[in-house]
Formats: C-alpha cells, structure tokens, sequence
C-alpha cells in the first residue's frame, strides 16, 4: 500500500529522518513509535507532501508519489490527521467537514460521508454551527478525524492521536481508528503512546534520532526487552 524506501529530511543542518524505509500493507495498520524529536512527524510530513525530502522513494499502490503536492495526494487517496486535532479555528465544525470533503464532487456521497461523521462522532452533529476554535480537545481531535474522513481516504496517516487527550477520549479515538481499518482504511499511526498503538496495529517501527532502531510485527516489539525497559517502564 505504501513503502517508503531510504527517506532522508533535512531541515537546514538538522537530519531529522536519516534513511529509513517502511511499509504499510493494504489494510493493515502500522504503528511508528519513537520518543520526542525522533523524526516521526517529519516522516508523515514528507509523505503527505508537506515536506520536501532530501533523498529517498514513497511509493503509493506501486506508485512513486514523491514530492507531490498535499492537493495531488488526498485525491489520490491520503488523508492525514494532524497532530493535536489541527482544524480550521474560525470555520465552523460544518465548514471544516466541508473543506476536509473538497474533493468529493458527487453529491449523494458528499452528504452520505457527512452522515456517517455525525453518527460516529453525534457531538460533533450538535455542535455543527459551533466555531471549531471554542471546541475542547477531544472534539476538536473528533473533528480532525472527521474531516480526514470527507475525502474517503485509503491510506489515513494519524498523528499523536491520543496527545493530550483523557484516556477515555484515547479508547474512543483508538477504537475509531480500529472501525475505519475495519472498513477498509490501511493506516500509518505516529504515536508516542506506545502501550495502545501496539494493541492497535499488526506491524510496528520504532525510531531513534532519525533511524529506525527496532521493527517487527507489534507482539514482536511489545515483547522486546529493550522497548519494555526504555518505553514502557516495564
Ligand atoms: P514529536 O513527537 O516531538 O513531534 P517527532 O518524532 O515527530 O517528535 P520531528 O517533529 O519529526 O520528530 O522532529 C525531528 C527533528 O527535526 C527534531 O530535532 C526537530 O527539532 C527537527 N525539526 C522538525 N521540524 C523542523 C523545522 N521545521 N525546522 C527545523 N528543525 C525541525
């Protein structure tokens, strides 16, 4: 579904990502964990066009999609949600739904996806009318997800969803991502909560100062002595 092949992201001198390669299998979820700084963001930033890598392949459904621009890409089929529920602040909740389903030209599906966000998320359904800037954390990370969902992604890329939320909005969250991969969503989740994300997805990653230091399937790294002492406090 997805492989990125020898990434490198540069900013001026800071090599945030030094090479490193990934895959995400059709739908499947992949977890890439690491600590603060370890070029998690500069990844999924450079995937969804964001950024411009210095070297390296992302491949898209055998496609190489390097270097494309954000527009080219959700039409493509990749939504990212990003970090901290980042909507539009003085849009209302309806009109980020709106933007986040621009690409949507038919109607019928345009108001059937819409639908299904107000059903997941009904608080979300309420407040409609309400300015996205005054929503509390958990709804403004619900909306996130929902205009990610408008475009009808194949490929979702999750940013931190579980930053700064209750772990009670973090089960929600989770188990929403969990019935979007249910039906049909392969998805790339960046998280530093690694004790969910390895519940959550089938493979893992695990970077270190820009490389990848541990991969394998998520039991594979639960089990590992070093994720155990260094991440899980175990
Ligand atoms: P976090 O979990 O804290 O978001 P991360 O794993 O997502 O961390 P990145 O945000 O990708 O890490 O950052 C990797 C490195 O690149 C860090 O050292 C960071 O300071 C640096 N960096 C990120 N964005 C920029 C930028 N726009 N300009 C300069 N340096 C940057």
């Amino acid at each position: 579904m997805l492989k990125i092949e020898d990434l490198q992201v540069a900013y001026g001198g800071v090599q945030a990502v030094q090479g490193i390669s990934l895959e995400v299998q059709p739908g499947g979820i992949t977890a890439l964990l690491g600590a603060n700084g370890a070029g998690k963001s500069s990844t999924l930033l450079s995937i969804v066009g964001s950024v411009k890598p210095r070297s390296g392949r992302i491949l898209f459904e055998g496609r190489d999609i390097t270097g494309q621009t954000p527009d080219v890409l959700v039409r493509k089929g990749i939504a990212l949600i990003p970090e901290g529920g980042r909507v539009f602040a003085r849009q209302s909740v309806e009109q980020n739904l709106h933007l986040g389903g621009y690409t949507v030209t038919d109607e019928a599906q345009y108001r059937q996806r819409l639908e299904q966000v107000y059903q997941l998320f009904p608080r979300l359904a309420e407040r409609r009318a309400q300015i996205a800037g005054t929503l509390s954390g958990g709804e403004r990370q619900m909306l996130a997800i929902g205009r990610a969902m408008m475009s009808g992604p194949r490929l979702l890329l999750v940013d931190e969803p579980s930053l700064g939320l209750s772990p009670l909005l973090v089960e929600t969250v989770f188990d929403t991502l969990a019935s979007l991969n249910k039906s049909g969503t392969s998805i790339l989740l960046v998280e530093q909560n690694m004790a969910e994300a390895l519940e959550l997805a089938e493979q893992a990653y695990v970077m270190q100062s820009g490389k990848i230091a541990l991969q394998g399937s998520a039991k594979e790294i639960s089990a590992s002595d070093q994720v155990r002492k260094a991440y899980l406090g175990l």
